[in-house]
């Protein structure tokens, strides 16, 4: 699980995320949905420590990540490193590295990181490739695959790494919308598995039928969470009626 107790984080004197608790279980689905400029995109990378977070605690299975202690010294880069290797993340923009093909974008991590023959890294890319349905495409470069088909080596670049959690900022936002749909396939698919998964997304139908819980977010402010019928059919907050409202 990741738990998060009263985060804080500012950015200079702007305070992007005050007092924010939220407890992701193992094996199941969170969504972070909320406007623009709430502070989504902030919170999920606090989790991995791509952003400081300022107060509070966030724990991955009990580990404290970022700081030694609670509010004390940031803890080593080495230590660091190998707490991000349990946690997988997915952006917007794909990052693939353009000069080589899928499946060296997915064997790369595995040999330098887990350190594995490049033999026993390709087959396991191998394997995770076929697992989002690009098993015909391993030689293809990134330019030579549609959007969806590269967000899909994405996913299989993080999931090849076998992560306690994985990590999804906006997955198919820069994706024309007649591909967005197998890319939120292969996520259904890796939910069903039991993966534990935060998904920060603007697509409501996602949340609302593949969320197990749905946090909302205003202002740094995670004003509730719940089941996606808490949230999206019975919302008590004004904020959250609001928000859907304006989806429509
Ligand atoms: P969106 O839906 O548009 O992606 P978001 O909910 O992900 O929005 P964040 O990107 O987390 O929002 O930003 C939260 C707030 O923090 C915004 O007001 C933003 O302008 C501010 N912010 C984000 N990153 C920085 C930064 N590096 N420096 C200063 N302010 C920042
Ligand atoms: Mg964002």
């Amino acid at each position: 699980s990741v738990d998060m107790t009263r985060i804080n984080k500012f950015y200079g004197p702007f305070q992007a995320l005050r007092d924010v608790s939220l407890h992701i279980p193992p094996g199941k689905v969170t969504c972070l949905i909320g406007p623009s400029g709430s502070g989504k995109s902030t919170l999920l990378r606090c989790i991995n420590f791509l952003e400081r977070y300022d107060a509070g605690e966030i724990r991955i299975d009990g580990q404290l990540i970022g700081y030694d202690t609670p509010g004390g010294r940031l803890m080593s880069g080495r230590r660091l490193r190998e707490m991000r290797r349990d946690i997988g993340m997915v952006f917007q923009q794909f990052n693939l590295w353009p000069h080589m093909t899928a499946l060296q974008n997915v064997a790369e991590g595995l040999e330098r990181v887990r350190g594995l023959p490049r033999a026993e890294a390709e087959a396991q890319a191998r394997a995770a490739l076929d697992k989002v349905g690009l098993g015909d495409k391993t030689a293809n470069h990134p330019a030579r695959l549609s959007g969806g088909q590269q967000q899909r080596v994405a996913i299989a670049r993080a999931i090849a790494m076998q992560p306690r959690v994985m990590l999804f900022d906006e997955p198919t936002s820069a994706l024309d919308p007649e591909l967005v749909g197998e890319v939120l396939a292969v996520m259904k698919q890796l939910a069903a598995e039991g993966m534990t998964m935060v998904v920060v997304t603007h697509e409501m139908g996602f949340a609302a039928h593949v969320a197990d819980r749905v946090a909302f977010m205003e202002r740094g402010e995670l004003v509730a969470a719940g089941t996606p019928a808490e949230i999206f059919a019975n919302p008590r907050d004004e904020r959250i009626r609001a928000f859907l409202h304006s989806y429509h």
